[in-house]
């Protein structure tokens, strides 16, 4: 026998939970590309993207993956040997900066290892010594899916401000957009860099570079015919905007989610995010009371809202997961980039998530702790429950 059967969820911190609107909307003939409706509907994308990044300058839409928008955020932005300063707090930004590097672009890291945020006055040193001013663009993830640290980014434009250095500024928010607060404009940042399949609840397969004047400018010989954004934000000739055939069946489904959001609110997205998250967090407060579990971020301050990471044990890990896919019906992600990976767990909690599912979440790992007599403390359901009573 298995509970497993039913509705499933894929609690994984992307792809996340798709709005059955988002699929309805995708399920359709082939629109006519030449003219119209489709055109109409891309158009109407561009300012609904701009408002959840919170900017007023330009979005790239491009048909790819998170990968594909790294690669275009340094093509247009870089030329070959430049400099780029790398601040990683996990996988993510270790990896963004291996793509930089293979473009034949020179990578400074700073590396933060796996539970800590990036170290401003560590950086303030780092421009400081740049006095050639080499350093071409700082890269940073506003939350690392990987350890689920969320940088200070309105804090690291401060500091690149103080020192009066004129990199451009260059965020990854694939996890973090329509999840976690994220102000592209008013915190300066230069180059903001997402994806749809995650906060913005669309299936994976199209991405978004977001920049401003000053990174346009910074245009180097990177660039190249199909990743140039140029044509992409040229406002004549919609099929310039895509260098090719539309990706029609995602814009119909990112329509609808935009659509989601706009109705919810923005505000209201990101306070929904913070508080499911405070009874998460609250579960695993005392879950990590007696036993191997432990938070992988220690001060709340620096936790992201769309993804939780979870250290559990040699082993531990891995037997959760299977157990709460297999018994359950309930997927969590894996241990990404972590030494041994089968001591972690994430929990993805981003986009069409709400108190039900949480809850839900909970009470399966909670089963899942007893069957495998995982030792943990009491009390976890309780804590998580009297979070959401209160909001
Ligand atoms: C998911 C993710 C990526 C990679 O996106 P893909 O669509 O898998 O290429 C990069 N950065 C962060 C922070 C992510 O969460």
């Amino acid at each position: 026998m298995t509970l497993a059967n039913g509705r499933r969820y894929l609690a994984i911190p992307g792809p996340s939970v798709m709005p059955d609107a988002v699929l309805q909307a995708m399920h359709r003939a082939s629109p006519n590309i030449y003219e119209g409706e489709l055109h109409d509907l891309t158009y109407s994308l561009l300012p609904d993207l701009k408002a959840v990044a919170r900017t007023a300058h330009n979005v790239a839409i491009y048909i790819g993956n998170g990968h594909a928008a790294w690669e275009a955020a340094l093509c247009n932005t870089l030329s070959r040997g430049d400099t780029v300063l790398v601040l990683a707090t996990g996988r993510f930004c270790t990896g963004w900066g291996e793509m930089a590097a293979r473009l034949g672009v020179t990578v400074q890291t700073i590396d933060y290892g796996d539970t800590s945020d990036i170290d401003l006055d560590e950086v303030a040193t780092a421009l400081a010594a740049d006095k050639g001013q080499r350093i071409k663009a700082v890269l940073a993830v506003h939350v690392d899916t990987s350890t689920s640290v969320r940088n200070d980014i309105a804090g690291l434009r401060k500091v690149m401000d103080a020192a009066g250095h004129p990199a451009l500024l260059m965020v990854d928010c694939i996890a973090s957009m329509g999840c976690d607060r994220y102000e592209m404009d008013a915190w300066g940042v230069d180059v903001t860099v997402a994806a749809c399949q995650k906060g913005l609840m669309t299936p994976a397969g199209i991405s978004f570079v977001f920049f401003n004047d000053k990174a346009d400018q910074a245009q180097g010989d990177l660039v190249s015919h199909y990743w140039d954004w140029r044509p992409r934000v040229a406002p004549d000739g919609y099929w310039r905007l895509f260098d090719g055939t539309a990706p029609t069946h995602h814009l119909y489904g990112l329509r609808i989610a935009l659509d989601m959001i706009h109705t919810e609110g923005l505000e209201a997205v990101w306070a929904r995010h913070a508080t499911l998250a405070r009874a998460l967090w609250a579960a695993f407060g005392m879950w990590e009371q007696r036993g191997p579990m432990h938070l992988n971020v220690r001060d709340p301050s620096k936790r992201s809202c769309a993804v939780t990471s979870v250290g559990i044990g040699s082993g531990n890990g891995d037997r959760l997961r299977q157990w709460c896919e297999h018994q359950a019906g309930l997927t969590l992600g894996i241990g990404l980039g972590r030494d041994p990976a089968d001591a972690w767990f994430r929990v993805g909690h981003m986009g069409h998530v709400n108190a039900q599912m949480m809850m839900a979440v909970l009470g399966v790992i909670q089963a899942g702790l007893l069957a495998l007599d995982i030792p943990h403390g009491g009390g976890a359901l309780d804590a998580a429950a009297a979070v959401i009573a209160a909001s």
